[in-house]
């Protein structure tokens, strides 16, 4: 996490705030999922003044915030959620759909022309691009209709990475020594489709305003467009990025540590992850790497964790299974 975080700040810049239109403009649309912001980078450079917008879609919303991709004036805005609703969002997106990396699901009709995918992403029958020339990408939607006029939406502030929390983290150590922000919560990680889910909306729904709440990874399309205000300036839902950016967080956490004299398991900071998939598993199994304690798992345990190794988990690192948002806030804050 740390060289990736060292290839995508060092090449496209530190993300800076910025906002995410949720609307569309009207004009044909090429749609980017995934992960791979090289990727991203490549296909807006090929299809730059070839009358196209890009849209962003699941973990590539935080690309918005990096310098050297917002430059693109044809990177419009954000479209779709998470990765378990791609079939019904592919299905109306009106352009050509880029998957890059992991989590894509079997593509549907409507959308199975539409659809390409690179790198080491793929699927039977769907064309897959193997050199970053994204030519057929853009043929592909200047085909088809694209959005018929300008939709209005919502914005959302992207680009809280540890960059721009750290570069105000004077403000933020005042707002906790004068105890206007009494607590933080990393409420990240993983989307799923399980019912439970919706304890992550929430628990964030939920949280006292003198908390701020920070987040990454694609578990935040529950919670994303909440507008929770401000402590004094300071923004009280903070996304610092994609669930690789989890390393974002912690350096957020080890500087707060640092500047209160504390141990990290000593903040007033609290972990509830959202657990799916392998990436999950290696973010999780680095917070324990690095010795934290105390972290909220749901909606379910992973598989690989049997009684045995739960019992290991538990007793070392004192890990929990989520339960209700209000019993588990009320755990925490006491
Ligand atoms: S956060 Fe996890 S589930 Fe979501 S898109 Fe990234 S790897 Fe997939």
């Amino acid at each position: 996490m740390d060289f990736l975080d060292a290839g995508n700040t060092g090449t496209y810049g530190h993300p800076v705030p910025t906002k995410g239109p949720l609307g569309a403009k009207q004009g044909k649309a090429i749609l980017v999922s995934g992960h791979d912001l090289k990727d991203m980078e490549e296909l807006l450079k090929q299809s730059a003044g070839k009358g196209v917008y890009v849209y962003s879609h699941g973990e590539m919303l935080p690309t918005h915030a990096y310098p050297e991709l917002k430059k693109y004036d044809h990177f419009y805005g954000h479209y779709g959620t998470a990765w378990q609703n791609q079939a019904k969002e592919f299905s109306q997106f009106p352009g050509a759909i880029l998957m890059t990396t992991n989590c894509i699901q079997r593509p549907k009709e409507p959308y199975k022309s539409n659809i390409f995918t690179c790198g080491l992403v793929g699927w039977p029958g769907i064309a897959h691009i193997s050199d970053r020339n994204f030519q057929p990408v853009i043929d592909r939607a200047l085909a088809l209709p694209g959005f018929q006029e300008d939709e209005n939406g919502k914005e959302v502030m992207v680009g809280f990475g540890r960059n721009t929390v750290l570069g105000v983290a004077d403000k933020v150590i005042e707002a906790v020594k004068g105890k206007a922000i009494r607590h933080f919560f990393v409420v990240a990680g993983c989307d799923g489709a399980k019912p439970g889910r919706n304890y992550y909306t929430e628990f964030v729904e939920k949280v006292p305003k003198d908390t701020v709440v920070l987040t990454f990874a694609c578990g935040k399309f529950r919670f994303f467009d909440k507008d929770l205000g401000d402590i004094g300036g300071i923004p009280r839902l903070l996304d610092i990025g994609q669930c690789n950016d989890a390393h974002s967080a912690i350096q957020i956490a080890v500087a707060l540590a640092n500047a209160f004299n504390v141990g990290v398991n000593d903040l007033p900071l609290s972990i509830i992850c959202s657990w799916y998939e392998q990436k999950a598993a290696a973010i999780l199994l680095s917070l324990l790497q690095l010795g934290i304690k105390d972290i909220r798992l749901g909606p379910s345990l992973p598989a690989f964790v049997s009684p045995n190794v739960l019992d290991v988990l538990v007793k070392t690192f004192d890990i929990k299974p989520i339960s209700t948002p209000d019993e588990d806030l009320k755990a925490i804050l006491g």
